[in-house]
């Protein structure tokens, strides 16, 4: 069964534990392992985490996050219609960031791709990102989050 849901939310810092915990919770009918689902709060976090700082730059704004599941894997979209991203090959490279002075790493894209299946950017300058990334669940044998119960 496909499932669906969407959060609109302010883009403040405040916001980003919400909207983690909100899609770990969204996937919890996928039976996912704690390892998959710290996966996937980690890498929302970094997307949020992202339009926050760099697409708004602290200013106001709204990010949106639509999730899909199906028998699976989940599939996230996080936008927001900020300063969007002038060259988008560039900052996924590990360790590009426009914010070194903020002691940022650069490494928030690597994360993204690393702990999901797959992750997809796209960008128009003044106009907003999109992250789309999907993480397909049960693949491994870990612990499941019931077991933690
Ligand atoms: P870290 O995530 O390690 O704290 P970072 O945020 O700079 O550092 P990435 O998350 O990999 O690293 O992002 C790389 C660069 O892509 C950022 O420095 C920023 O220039 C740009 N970027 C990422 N997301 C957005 C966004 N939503 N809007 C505008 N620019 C973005
Ligand atoms: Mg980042």
């Amino acid at each position: 069964m496909i499932n669906r849901m969407k959060l609109e939310f302010a883009a403040l810092s405040a916001n980003e534990p919400f909207a983690r915990n909100a899609v770990a919770a969204f996937c919890l009918p996928l039976d996912p392992s704690l390892d998959e689902l710290s996966d996937i709060k980690t890498a929302v976090s970094e997307a949020v985490t992202n339009c926050i700082v760099h697409a708004y730059r602290g200013g106001q704004g709204t990010v949106v996050i639509e999730c899909e599941t199906d028998a699976s894997a989940v599939h996230i979209s996080i936008s927001d219609a900020g300063s969007g991203i002038e060259d988008v090959p560039r900052a996924l490279e590990p360790f590009y960031t426009t914010a070194a002075g903020e002691e940022r790493s650069g490494m928030g894209f690597t994360i993204m791709q690393a702990f999901m299946s797959d992750l997809s950017v796209t960008s128009q300058k003044g106009a907003g990102t999109t992250v789309r990334m999907s993480k397909y669940i049960g693949r491994g044998g870990d612990a499941k989050v019931a077991d933690a119960d």
